[in-house]
């Protein structure tokens, strides 16, 4: 790989996250601790300052990804053999395995064909008497229809749980992803996603029962309750396992750069905006479909800019991003959807025709490369190499 290779994906790490994560290794607290609980007060309050809101206040609750979040937010639901979760087909394999985790069956709805967000309509089609949950992705940092999914849930008596891996920070008609109606919402701080923890994801939640079972199960089964109880009054050995739990939590090393990447979320978010916009602006006329911008005034993550080449460009996808690599640019394909894997195929006999805008928008899509670290040469080189590739 030449030294002008420009990758898809890089974090942003600054001297005040080394710092942080030096100040862990020191203060010999490694694994969950004071800063875990710090990252999750700081991380709530960066959703909605605390009394902004006369809805409860968000409870959160680090873990050490959000695939591990989800698995927990359905179990705390009671999800298990025999039941169904609804989850798009353009998505990454974790928003359906977790269904599988707990036995019951995830079942596969096509996306709208703009935005690539789950489609309403089809997910009211589907809808059984075993359904007993929603996963919405928010396809790149774009928030989904979430009024028409919540009137659909109120309705069937649904949960909704929001698969935010893209959406932080993205509002929804004025509204930050996580203080929506839904039952609850999960981040991931993955290494490429808008601020990591290297690994992480962090639950959101009003319902304190809800929030209350994962953070038990988070670690163990092992109630803190009555952990808590000799806490000060006698040696800290003793505590009660009421639960086959799980291990999922957060360490302290992780939540060190999770606090120091939220101070700057604003700054991150500010200049994915800003390569968008530019990407936006200079591939206006080419033959390509670009992403949709958001309603209004609302905010796009922009965790992925994700251009389709249309017939008239010439040019098959795959020759596409090999050209690109050609030319030392890195991108990438989000997703391959769930309906093409081998595992999900078979297991629910699943075919390209019952999903037509996935499977069209997969043959087309195309990752290019969106983050902080880029510098405006290498924005201007990729909307230049497209340019060059696909012509006017
Ligand atoms: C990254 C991602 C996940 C998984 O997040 P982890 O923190 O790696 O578990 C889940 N869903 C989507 C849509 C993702 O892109």
């Amino acid at each position: 790989m030449n030294e002008d290779f420009l990758p898809f994906a890089l974090p942003s790490i600054g001297e005040a996250e080394i710092a942080e994560v030096v100040d862990s290794l020191r203060s010999g607290w490694v694994t969950t601790g004071p800063k875990t609980k710090r990252f999750e007060r700081e991380f709530g309050e960066y959703l909605e300052p605390v009394g902004a809101h006369d809805a409860p206040a968000l409870k959160t609750i680090a873990v050490n990804s959000a695939t591990a979040g989800m698995h927990l937010v359905l179990e705390a639901l009671g999800i298990g053999q025999g039941d169904e979760v609804i989850v798009p087909t353009f998505t990454f394999t974790a928003t359906a395995e977790v269904v599988r985790y707990l036995g019951a069956d995830p079942v596969f709805v096509d996306v709208e064909p703009e935005t690539l967000n789950i489609d309403p309509d089809d997910i009211a089609r589907k809808i059984t008497p075993r359904t007993k949950a929603i996963i919405p992705v928010h396809y790149g940092g774009l928030a989904c229809d979430m009024d028409r999914i919540h009137d659909l849930a109120r309705r069937h008596g649904l949960a909704v749980v929001e698969d935010a891996a893209h959406a932080f920070p993205t509002t929804y008609r004025g509204r930050l992803v996580g203080t929506l109606e839904s039952t609850a919402t999960v981040f991931s701080f993955y290494a490429t996603k808008t601020i990591t923890c290297g690994e992480g994801g962090m639950i959101v939640s009003r319902d304190q029962d809800l929030a209350d079972r994962c953070r038990l199960m988070r670690l163990h089964g092992i109630s803190r309750d009555a952990f808590d109880r000799y806490v000060g009054t006698a040696p800290q050995w003793k505590y009660e396992v009421v639960e086959p739990g799980f291990k999922y939590n957060l360490t302290d090393i992780a939540a060190a750069l999770g606090i120091q990447q939220l101070r700057r979320a604003d700054e991150l978010a500010e200049r994915r905006r800003a390569i968008a916009r530019y990407y936006s602006e200079r591939l206006g006329g080419l033959a390509l479909d670009l992403p949709p911008q958001p309603q209004g005034s609302d905010s796009h993550a922009w965790y992925l800019y994700v251009i389709r080449l249309r017939d008239e460009a010439g040019m098959d996808r795959d020759t596409f991003i090999e050209r690109m690599f050609g030319a030392g640019i890195g991108c990438s394909v989000h997703f391959i959807p769930l309906h093409l894997h081998p595992y999900w195929r078979n297991r629910y006999g699943l075919t390209s025709e019952a999903f037509p805008h996935a499977q069209r928008a997969y043959e087309r899509c195309v990752s290019l490369p969106v983050y902080p670290r880029m510098t405006d040469h290498d924005v201007e080189r990729v909307a230049e190499t497209v340019t060059r590739l696909i012509g006017q």
